[in-house]
């Protein structure tokens, strides 16, 4: 079988998109494979372009594994300059691109394009100079998130951004997605932690922005690339800030008999004037999958738990400790247990890391969620989610960084029970509408990708989405990278019914590009 003909299950990234309303789309139709694979080679050794089905497999999706679509054509350069002429290439014979960092991502933005390259990043690896004075570090994107602290910590510094994918997700992939993690709360997201990017548009041009300096003039472009989800540029040089390590740092885990409460407690928490470094909530199923499976010493009976890490110097943690301590117990936590060595301390945070995969011990599939919602509707949501997971009878464990707003409820089904994940999108997609309504957004860290266009048209309006389409109309006119992801066209939205669209908006070229 061709691999055009090895389509998945399902793209709702095309959904709603006319090939009539996509010129670059209908123009790619007429590459054929073999002559475009011959040009690769000029550029490429042939062992660096994958084409057999069996070698493209591990490319068909990426960590949200319900959408898939085997790949047209699969490349691995190695340097700079290859991939400036792999887009060169692209660009001309006008094929569109994904650049896929580790393949780790839950929203679907590194899917296989349909008769498009899959640029992996997965060779550009190196960790390129550690500046310890200057507490910077200037990396390849698919460096290792977790190898560049691995690195750093011989010079008592570490990169803050720490997602739980971290042992596999790439540093490139981190400032795609701006991606958060259990220490953002204190630190930051990846946007904060990143000086500088170089990347490559979709002509080949190398651009730079941002600066190893405190700031750089002009428009906020080093920002406009994190959260892109690879529709502005590849990412082939990131500069990171690194952080020096605390002098310690140390968690207390609080049990709670219902999750509300435990949610009212990290609101606690956080209007008693404590930051955290890191603040997660998760609820029984998950800690009971965690537990079987990592063996972390959660409390099975509990409701909830709440991970609550105070980190800086000793006296401070002390004191903050005590005091994090005396919030919990008066928001009424059941138990309190403190780490009392580094490595407990690491004992609780794999249980809380691993939480995603534990799931797969409990149920066929799990449907990851990501959206955010002010702090302090956190009991009430929680709740809601409670009613609409029994409503709709699928399971939902939730484990997530609570002290952001940042919600993960994994939605737990069985993929080969016909209708099961119909359910699970539409309860996922009623969650996201209830983040909205209570003042959230539809996602905290994962991007929108395929996953998600239709809740971006329940977010922004026409003018927001314009603006958004006007941007990447300056960047890549052609529409040619990760087409179809990210940010939805005017007309889906029109269609889905909640938006007023001008039909003048709906001919304007460069608002349906892409
Ligand atoms: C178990 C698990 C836990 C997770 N926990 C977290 C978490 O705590 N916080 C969090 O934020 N995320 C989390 N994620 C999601 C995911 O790990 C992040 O989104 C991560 O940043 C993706 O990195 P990646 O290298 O795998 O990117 P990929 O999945 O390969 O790609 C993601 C997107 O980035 C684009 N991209 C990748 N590399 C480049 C590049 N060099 N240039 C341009 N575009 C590029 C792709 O086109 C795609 O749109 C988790 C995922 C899993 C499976």
């Amino acid at each position: 079988m061709a691999p055009e003909e090895m389509s998945g299950p399902r793209f709702p990234g095309e959904m709603g998109m006319s090939k009539a309303r996509n010129p670059s789309r209908s123009a790619l139709q007429t590459v054929d494979r073999e002559a475009f694979r011959a040009r690769l080679a000029e550029v490429l050794p042939p062992s660096d372009i994958l084409s057999d089905p069996e070698d493209m497999r591990p490319y068909e999706c990426d960590g949200l594994s319900a959408y898939r679509r085997l790949p047209w054509l699969v490349v691995l350069p190695s340097t700079v300059e290859q991939v400036q002429q792999i887009l060169r290439l692209c660009h001309e014979e006008v094929v569109p691109l994904v650049a896929r960092g580790a393949g780790t991502g839950l929203s679907g933005g590194a899917l296989p394009l349909d008769h498009g390259v899959v640029l992996s990043m997965a060779r550009f690896d190196r960790i390129l100079e550690i500046d310890a004075d200057n507490r910077q570090a200037r990396v390849q994107p698919g460096v290792r998130n977790a190898a560049l602290s691995e690195a750093a910590a011989t010079y008592g510094l570490y990169y803050a951004p720490d997602p739980s994918s971290q042992i596999a997700c790439s540093i490139g992939g981190n400032v795609a997605e701006n991606s958060g993690g259990v220490h953002c709360l204190k630190y930051g997201l990846t946007v904060h932690n990143v000086l500088q990017v170089t990347v490559v548009a979709m002509d080949g041009e190398l651009m730079t922005f941002g600066s190893r300096a405190l700031d750089t003039p002009g428009y906020d472009l080093l920002a406009l690339i994190h959260g892109s989800e690879g529709l502005l540029g590849v990412i082939v040089e990131i500069v990171v800030k690194l952080l020096p390590q605390p002098e310690t740092a140390r968690v207390l885990m609080a049990a709670f008999d219902r999750i509300e409460t435990a949610g009212a407690a990290v609101s606690a928490l956080i209007a008693s004037g404590l930051l955290p470094a890191g603040l997660e909530l998760m609820d029984r199923l998950s800690i009971r999958a965690t537990e079987d499976f990592v063996h972390a010493g959660y409390p099975v009976d509990a409701a909830a738990l709440v991970l609550c890490e105070l980190d800086g110097l000793r006296e401070q943690v002390d004191a903050d400790i005590d005091r994090a301590r005396a919030v919990l117990l008066a928001e009424g936590a059941t138990e309190i247990r403190e780490s009392r060595s580094e490595a407990e301390r690491k004992r609780f945070w794999a249980g809380r890391k691993a939480a995603f995969p534990a799931m797969g011990r409990i149920a066929a599939d799990y449907y990851c969620m990501d959206g955010t919602i002010p702090r302090r509707r956190l009991a009430d949501v929680l709740g809601r989610i409670a009613e609409f997971s029994a409503e709709s009878g699928l399971a939902v464990a939730n484990v997530f960084h609570a002290g952001d707003g940042n919600l993960h409820p994994l939605i737990l089904y069985d993929g080969e029970q016909p209708g099961q994940l119909d359910r699970a999108e539409a309860l996922g997609a009623r969650i996201l509408g209830l983040c909205i309504e209570v003042g959230g957004t539809i996602t905290g860290e994962h991007g929108v990708g395929v996953e998600k266009l239709d809740s971006m048209c329940a977010q922004f309006g026409a003018a927001e989405l314009a603006c958004f389409h006007a941007v990447k109309n300056a960047f890549d006119p052609e529409g040619l990278l990760n087409p179809g992801k990210a940010v939805p066209v005017l007309a889906r939205c029109a269609e889905l019914g909640g938006m007023h669209v001008h039909h003048g908006d709906l001919a304007h070229p460069e608002l349906e590009r892409f």
